[in-house]
């Protein structure tokens, strides 16, 4: 089974009321030192996710990937500004623009339009525009052969299944799955994928990026400006959501403030 529970994940009370799902609290457990790969968008999921891994013991190789997508400069930006807080043992930049080539999302595509202002992210059964196809079964895909070829026994994702805009690839079952197919076609023993925050909510990812010391400010979560958040796109709201939720103040700037 994949590993989304970390024993330091525990009762935050402010967020409890919009939990999503109770989870059992288990302990990550490090004989030795011990590598991880961490996929690192820029975005404050997967920046927490290296922070937890880091902060568990693990030495980090911080990978990244541009996929021509809209807000690749920010995100590279981003990833630049958190690796030079994190300090990983390496970081891997990988152009995989074919996604972009494959088609298919409005985050590589700008004819198509992101919807904006969509006040039924958590409920809609439709899957948005800006899902792209199979993206994390790709970057997971990827990620396993650098863990394998750096002798990584982990790969640290940030995905999140509820409390999101409802991705295919983002699922508990998705990762699960990924983790078999990983480990059944590979040379150097398992690779455990680690999603902590699959059933955390936006709320609880804010208050535990605060605790974990992510510098907030060096990540992006916006789907489609560079210069100022837009502040209504599925990501923003989403992210917007949770630092009020948490009572906190986001330091990003927005050109609209909802
Ligand atoms: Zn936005």
């Amino acid at each position: 089974m994949i590993e989304s529970n970390i024993d330091s994940l525990v009762n935050h009370n402010i967020c409890s009321l919009h939990s999503t799902k109770n989870v059992n609290i288990e302990s990550i457990e490090l004989k030795n030192a011990k590598r991880a790969v961490c996929i690192m968008s820029g975005g404050i999921d997967s920046a927490l996710c290296a922070y937890i891994a880091k902060n568990q013991g693990f030495e980090i190789i911080a990978l990244h990937f541009d996929y021509a997508q809209r807000t690749q400069t920010k995100e590279r930006e981003c990833f630049y500004a958190l690796c030079d807080d994190l300090k990983p043992i390496s970081r891997v930049l990988l152009n995989v623009d074919f996604i972009a080539h494959i088609g298919g999302s409005s985050l590589t595509n700008s004819e198509l339009t992101i919807r904006k202002n969509f006040t039924d992210i958590r409920e809609s059964k439709e899957i948005p525009n800006t899902y792209v196809p199979f993206r994390n079964g790709i970057f997971l895909s990827i990620a396993s052969a650098l863990a394998e070829k750096e002798q990584c026994e982990a790969i640290f994702i940030g995905v999140v299944q509820e409390d999101s805009s409802g991705y295919p690839d983002c699922t508990h079952a998705f990762i699960d799955k990924m983790q078999a197919a990983v480990n059944e076609g590979r040379g150097y023993s398992n690779t455990r994928i680690f999603a902590p925050l699959l059933h955390k909510n936006k709320c609880e990812i804010i208050e535990l990026a605060l605790e974990h010391g992510v510098p907030i400010s060096s990540t992006w979560s916006c789907y489609e400006s560079q210069d100022l958040a837009c502040g209504l796109c599925d990501s923003c709201i989403l992210r917007l959501d949770g630092f009020k939720m948490a009572g906190k103040s986001d330091p990003i700037l927005y050109r609209i403030f909802t």
